[in-house]
């Protein structure tokens, strides 16, 4: 795309710096918070299509019974911070060489700064069968809200059987999702005495439960004491719903693939994830599709007035709405550090937090940063199931999202990595 007279100038009046957000999701609502709560002058707008935005962390909760959809929901509307633009529509190409993005109302837009946050592609076409089954046969999953809440209708019904939980290849969003759901329904399924006539299998991509070795052993004994199967290197390819069949990919340890399929009563399907294709099509991203940004001071590593974060760029942290909170502070300085021509003054760690749901009431907050590290927010050993850390779950992070991240609030939980 060329630069032409259809595109839209930057700045809305003379000497006003535009920041364009693309993404109205956790990541862009509140670095345009934290930008607006800096620089009150700024002329700052978000592209986003979507009428509704959803507290994902809340989406295992609806799939448990525990929160209602509508407890994570709120109109987009309303999160817009004052003064900031909302452009209703979506970002269908990136030129960052001309400082352009193309608009799907035909519109081309100028920046002078890009904070590129679309989030990342859930791509249910790539098993088999899946779109035409999920949300009826037995077939969910707590990766949609609509799904989520059919989640929790046939844990419900559950009357004994198979129940399937799949998980693909990392990265995708919240690492240790595909799993929560599966404790939370076995403990379920103990309190009403059918945990005896169930069988469950956890069928995962990869050859460990979780990333991070030091939190394997407490998710280890959850699924002993649950008397889970854990079947390593399963790859769901596809699903026949009416047949309750689903078909695994199954790798050896030589990585000889055969097909394995497996009959169920329950699924619950975790797609794969990737970049978005405007992302993976755009000069912003990098070989594997995410946007190309320096791991510690968040801006792209080719074009000096991008920066990304969230979901969709190429950091290694876990995908959390956790690490967008710490992610935020640091492109909001760095990007008014650019403005002035200043060297970066802050740096990510690469924290990302997982507060994995061993039962109900029962969570082992996991949280860590770049290379494994273990980065915990309180001095208690995060290995412990504790009640306390489900209060955190279900009433301080909600709150602490709606109520304080979205508006650039500016409480500063530290992390710091301890030994135990
Ligand atoms: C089931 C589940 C459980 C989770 N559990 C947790 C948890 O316990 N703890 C935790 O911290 N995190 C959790 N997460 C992850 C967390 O919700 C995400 O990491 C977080 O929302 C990422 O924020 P984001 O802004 O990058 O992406 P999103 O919040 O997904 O926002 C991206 C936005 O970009 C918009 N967009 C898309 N394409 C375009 C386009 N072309 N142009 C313009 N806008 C576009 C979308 O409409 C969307 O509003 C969970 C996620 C899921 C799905």
């Amino acid at each position: 795309m060329s630069k032409s007279s259809a595109v839209v100038a930057p700045g809305n009046g003379p000497g006003l710096t535009r920041v364009i957000i693309v993404g109205g999701g956790a990541a862009g609502i509140t670095v345009a918070a934290e930008l607006k709560r800096h620089m009150a002058g700024l002329d700052v707008a978000i592209v986003e299509p979507s009428e509704a935005h959803s507290y994902q962390p809340g989406w295992t909760l609806v799939g448990a019974g525990v929160f209602t959809r509508r407890q994570t929901e709120r109109m987009e509307r309303s999160l817009i911070p004052e003064g900031v633009t909302w452009i209703k529509a979506a970002v269908t190409a990136f030129d960052p060489d001309h400082n352009v993005v193309s608009l799907s109302d035909g519109r081309a837009l100028g920046y002078d700064y890009l904070v590129a946050c679309p989030g990342l592609k859930i791509d249910w076409d790539a098993i088999q069968g899946l779109k035409e089954t999920l949300g009826k046969n037995g077939v969910c999953s707590n990766y949609r809200a609509d799904t989520a809440e059919y989640t929790w209708r046939l844990i419900q019904g559950f009357q004994g059987g198979t129940a399937l939980f799949s998980q693909p290849a990392m990265p995708i969003k919240c690492a240790g999702a595909p799993q929560k759901i599966m404790y939370m329904m076995a403990d379920h399924l103990r309190r009403r005495g059918r945990l005896d006539s169930s069988k469950l299998k956890f069928c995962l991509a990869g050859e460990a439960l979780f990333g991070v070795p030091f939190f394997v052993p407490p998710l280890q004994t959850a699924v002993d004491d649950y008397g889970i199967d854990v079947c390593y290197r399963h790859n769901l390819i596809a699903i026949n719903g009416p047949a309750k069949a689903a078909l695994f990919s199954v790798t050896d340890k030589d990585g000889v693939a055969r097909d394995v399929e497996m009959r169920f009563d329950m699924i619950h399907v975790v797609p794969p994830q990737t970049g978005l294709d405007v992302v993976r099509e755009s000069p912003l991203a990098n070989a594997a599709g995410w946007i190309e940004v320096d791991q510690a001071t968040l801006r792209h590593v080719r074009y000096e007035n991008v920066f990304s974060l969230g979901d969709a760029a190429s950091t290694t942290n876990a995908k959390t709405a956790a690490a967008v909170r710490l992610q935020s502070p640091v492109v909001v300085a760095n990007l008014l550090a650019a403005m002035q021509g200043k060297a970066m003054p802050k740096s990510y760690d690469g924290y990302g937090s997982c507060p994995l749901t061993v039962a109900l009431g029962k969570i082992v907050l996991a949280e860590f940063a770049y290379g494994g590290k273990v980065t915990p927010s309180f001095p208690l050993d995060p290995r412990v199931p504790r009640k306390s850390m489900w209060y955190l779950k279900t009433k301080f992070l909600p709150w602490l999202y709606w109520s304080h991240m979205l508006k650039g609030g500016t409480i500063d939980i530290r992390h710091r990595e301890r030994g135990w």
